[in-house]
């Protein structure tokens, strides 16, 4: 049985008119001799309407239960994708997560998938040739459901696609594949035919939405070949794959932002051993994800210390930091919401030297200020004032040479 796993994102289920065009790919997958896995999202903002509709009953709203809210966004996807299905005379049906089961951890709103039962997918799929899966859903080892956090059907996708050793996972979008940088902030930017799979995981990581980080870290675990199009055109989108030589030619690959940052400064704290970790603890206890973390030289036995932590979890990660801030000496609690994180991204950088200082004088031509820097082999992130984020991103887009098709700039 040749099989295909195809995930068409919130835009491309958004109506009627973009399920008949969703139908029309599938219906040619089928004359190909497929049969396939379809994952789909919930219709666009449909997401985040029902986010916004429980922060009105209540602040914190339950996480179990804002699971099982979320959910339904993509149940009305698949219901309303089979019955369009059907009308063709399609053996199509829907599945729900907690029904196949995609099995997840307990961590609601951002749960792990640890198990698929495959067995029971391919033996529904001898009954049918198209099986419509609810993206970004799962259940819990106590049948509850869990949502595998924002852009998640990318990973149920990609998941689904290595459980059943899938010829080929497609990731359908509103973008034509994964460009140099956002397309709909740099009309510059520039299609990439193929992107390693660490240069993804990289670019996913530092903000760039188009594939959910997770859904890269099963491609990679799993060698699965992505293919990120759009659905609203045929050209061939970009090509997820394993590193080759010819990918290094090229110093920087990417430009990603994130604006779902917050920075903390714990001013004046005690500098022994042991403080970082009475403040890093409770954070990761409360399942916070800590980002950039800078201390400054200890200065008479004190120092301070920043970090950046997603915004929506500021208040609580101040919460925590409140009740420590004697014990570790702190002499003061700083924080700013208003900052972003762009980053330049190339496994290039491995040979390549003076990217760092391209970077930062295309920022300063710009007058734009560096609060924090972070790097890794195939990246450099900088912290700036986030109404700065897209001036950014364009500067450091030309100062790479990213629009041309050769941007293996030389230093
Ligand atoms: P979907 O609803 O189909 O999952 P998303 O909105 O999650 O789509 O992801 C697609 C969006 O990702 C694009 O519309 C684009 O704005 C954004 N994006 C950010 N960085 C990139 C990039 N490097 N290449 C392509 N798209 C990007
Ligand atoms: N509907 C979810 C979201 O908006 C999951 C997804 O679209 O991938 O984040
Ligand atoms: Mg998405």
């Amino acid at each position: 049985m040749r099989l295909m796993v195809q995930k068409y994102g919130g835009t491309s289920v958004a109506n009627l008119e973009c399920m008949q065009k969703v139908r029309e790919k599938v219906l040619h997958v089928l004359d190909r001799g497929f049969k396939v896995v379809v994952v789909l999202s919930a219709m666009s903002g449909e997401t985040n309407r029902l986010i916004e509709m429980a922060g009105k009953w209540s602040k914190r709203p339950d996480p179990c239960e804002m699971d099982v809210l979320l959910a339904t966004g993509e149940q009305v996807s698949v219901s309303l994708f089979t019955i369009l299905l059907k009308e063709l005379g399609i053996k199509a049906r829907s599945v729900l997560g907690f029904q196949i089961p995609i099995q997840t951890d307990k961590s609601f709103g951002k749960a792990r998938i640890l198990d698929i039962d495959a067995e029971k997918i391919k033996a529904t799929l001898n009954r049918h040739d198209v099986l419509v899966v609810a993206g970004f859903q799962g259940c819990d080892c106590e049948q509850r459901i869990t949502t595998l956090g924002r852009g998640g059907s990318d990973t149920s996708a990609v998941a689904l696609a290595a459980a059943l050793d899938a010829e080929l996972c497609e990731i359908y979008t509103d973008v034509e594949g994964v460009y140099t940088t956002d397309p709909n902030i740099c009309p510059q930017a520039r299609k990439l035919k193929r992107i390693a799979y660490e240069e993804m995981l990289e670019m996913a990581s530092m903000g760039a939405k188009v594939l959910q980080i997770r859904s890269v870290e099963f491609a990679k675990k799993y060698n699965v070949p992505v293919h990120v199009r759009s659905t609203f055109c045929d050209q061939p989108g970009t090509l997820v794959v394993q590193e080759d030589k010819s990918m290094e030619s090229a110093m920087v690959s990417g430009v990603a932002y994130d604006k779902d940052q917050a920075r903390i400064t714990l001013v004046d704290v005690y500098d022994e051993p042991g403080v970082a970790a009475m403040i890093f603890e409770p954070i990761a206890r409360a399942n916070i994800v800590v980002d950039m973390i800078v201390q400054n030289p200890s200065r008479g036995g004190k120092t301070d210390m920043t970090f950046t932590v997603p915004r929506g979890n500021l208040e609580e990660t101040l919460n925590i930091l409140k009740k420590i801030k004697e014990q570790i000496g702190a002499s003061a609690l700083l924080y700013d919401a208003d900052v972003a994180k762009v980053s330049v991204i190339g496994v290039g950088m491995r040979n390549h030297s003076g990217v760092a200082a391209i970077a930062f004088s295309a920022l300063k031509n710009e007058n734009i200020n560096i609060m924090i820097i972070s790097t890794s082999e195939i990246k450099i992130s900088c912290l700036i004032e986030e109404k700065y984020t897209e001036l950014a991103v364009r500067t450091l887009h030309e100062a790479f040479g990213l629009d041309q098709e050769s941007s293996a700039k030389k230093c």
